[in-house]
């Protein structure tokens, strides 16, 4: 939902009250997201979705749902050698 909206405001010169209302009233909006990539493999159309997020919350997030999302991003760039770890290494 976060994409549609995001597309739907993204060419406009101001975000569609409409679009604006829609995204303010999501369950779960861009703050959600931990920028762990796990859906942009899977997307067909190859969506840089992580990419994607941080735009819609520059468009339609506040600066307080912005600084949350940054800290997801941060937080999963210093799980990923623990994440390949558990991948790749094997347990002696
Ligand atoms: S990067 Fe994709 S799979 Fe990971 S939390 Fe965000 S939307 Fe969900």
């Amino acid at each position: 939902m976060v994409n549609k909206l995001y597309d739907l405001a993204k060419n406009k010169d101001e975000v569609p009250a409409s679009v604006q209302e829609h995204y303010n009233n999501l369950k779960f909006d861009v703050t959600e997201c931990i920028a762990c990539g796990n859906c942009e493999p899977r997307c067909p159309f190859n969506v840089r979705i992580v990419d994607v997020m941080l735009d819609a919350q520059d468009l339609l997030g506040n600066i307080i749902a912005f600084f949350f999302l940054i800290i997801n991003l941060v937080e999963t760039i210093f799980k990923i050698p623990e994440l390949l770890c558990k991948r790749y290494i094997i347990h002696l």
